[in-house]
C-alpha cells in the first residue's frame, strides 16, 4: 500500500511512534503534530513528538505544547516508528543520524526525497493540518477542542489565513468543522498576528530598513547584530519575508538570516505563478511555488548575486 490509504495502515497497524516534523517549525508543522499525538493518545496507542530546537515562544499559545521533547537518541529510536509530518526527509527534522524500525511521511511540500516506507504527499493539499485532520477522522477519533485549534493554527499558517492562493473550498470546510469542535478564530488569530513582544516589532523595524529592490525583486536582511541589539532570536522573523509584497509591483521577496559566520538562512516568498520551490532547489532547499527556502554558504554580498543569477535565469527577473 502506498500513499493515503498506506500511511493510514502504518498509523492503525502499529504501536510505538515517535512523530516529528521540521527544524524552525511554523503552525502547520507543529499544530499537525500535537494533533496527530492526542488522536493517537485517544486510540491508546504510545507516541511522542519531537521537535529540534523545541517550540518557539511564539507558538507557546498552542494547546498541549508541553508534550513535545526536543532530544531522542539512537537507543529509543530503533523501537520507534517514525511519523515526518510537514517535510518528507529526516534530515529536514534534524534526524539524519538515527534509524528508526519503520518510517511515514505526511506532507504537502514540492520537494520530494524518497524517504519512507509508507509516504502521503500531496503538494496540491495547501496545510499538512488537512491531511492529519483527514487521517484522524479516518482513525475514527473525533475531533477535541485541543486538536481543533492546533489543526486550525496549522491551516491559519499556510494560507495566510484563508488569503493565499492554495485555499480552496476544502480548507473552508476542514476550518468549519474545527470551529465545530471549538477552534475560535478571533482568538487563534489573535495569538497568532497580535501578540509580539516590543523586540521582535523593532527587529521588524530594521530589517524594513534594509529593504533594496531590483526591478520586481526584494531583497532585504537580518544581521547577527540586529538579533543581538533587539534581544531576539530566528523564530522572531517569522512573517518579515511577506512584507515587501505589499507593493503592487514587487513579486519576490528575499529575506537573508544571518545564522553563523558567512552563512544564510534565505526566506523566498512570490506572487503567482514564479515557482520558488524551483529557485531553493538549486540552493538545495525547497518548499512550495509561494513559499520556499534553503541555506547559504557565504558572505551575505555572494548569497544575493547568486539569488539574482537564479531568478533571472529561470524567471528573466
Ligand atoms: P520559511 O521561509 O518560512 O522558513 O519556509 C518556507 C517554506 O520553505 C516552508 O514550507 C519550509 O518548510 C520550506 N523550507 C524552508 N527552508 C528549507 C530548506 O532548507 N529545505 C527545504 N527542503 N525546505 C525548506
Ligand atoms: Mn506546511
Amino acid at each position: 500500500l502506498s500513499g493515503r490509504e498506506g500511511v493510514l495502515s502504518f498509523l492503525k497497524e502499529n504501536d510505538g511512534f515517535l512523530i516529528s516534523t521540521h527544524v524552525n517549525p511554523d503552525g502547520d508543522a507543529l499544530g499537525s503534530a500535537i494533533a496527530l499525538q492526542l488522536a493517537l493518545n485517544e486510540l491508546g496507542k504510545r507516541s511522542t513528538v519531537f521537535v529540534s530546537g523545541g517550540v518557539p515562544a511564539i507558538y507557546s499559545f498552542l494547546p498541549r505544547t508541553e508534550i513535545v521533547i526536543d532530544r531522542v537518541d539512537q537507543d529509543e529510536a530503533s523501537d520507534l516508528l517514525l511519523i515526518l509530518l510537514d517535510c518528507n526527509s529526516p534530515a529536514r527534522a534534524s534526524l539524519e543520524g538515527l534509524a528508526f524500525a519503520r518510517s511515514a511521511v505526511i506532507d504537502h511540500h514540492e520537494t520530494e526525497s524518497d524517504f519512507g516506507d509508507a509516504r502521503w504527499v500531496d503538494p496540491r493539499v495547501p496545510a499538512t493540518g488537512m491531511m492529519v485532520l483527514e487521517a484522524i477522522k479516518a482513525l475514527g477519533v473525533k475531533i477535541s477542542k485541543e486538536m481543533a485549534v492546533n489543526l486550525y493554527t496549522a491551516i491559519a499558517v499556510d494560507t495566510g489565513t484563508f488569503r493565499y492562493s492554495n485555499t480552496n473550498a476544502d480548507t473552508f470546510r476542514a476550518a468549519a468543522e474545527l470551529l465545530d469542535a471549538g477552534a475560535e478564530p478571533g482568538m487563534i488569530s489573535d495569538s497568532l498576528y497580535n501578540t509580539w513582544n516590543r523586540n521582535r516589532f523593532s527587529l521588524l523595524c530594521m530589517n524594513l530598513s534594509t529593504i533594496e529592490t531590483r526591478g520586481a525583486v526584494s531583497l532585504s536582511v537580518v544581521s547577527d547584530e540586529m538579533f543581538k541589539n533587539s534581544s531576539t532570536g530566528h523564530p522572531d522573523t517569522e512573517s518579515f519575508v511577506n512584507y515587501p509584497l505589499l507593493m503592487s509591483d514587487i513579486l519576490v521577496s528575499a529575506c537573508f538570516r544571518e545564522t553563523g559566520k558567512d552563512a544564510w538562512k534565505v526566506s523566498l516568498r512570490s506572487k503567482g505563478e514564479l515557482n520558488m520551490a524551483k529557485v531553493a532547489e538549486r540552493f538545495g532547499g525547497g518548499g512550495h511555488k509561494n513559499a520556499a527556502g534553503y541555506s547559504f554558504n557565504g558572505d551575505l554580498d555572494t548569497a544575493r548575486q547568486a539569488l539574482l543569477k537564479s531568478l533571472g535565469d529561470l524567471f528573466n527577473l
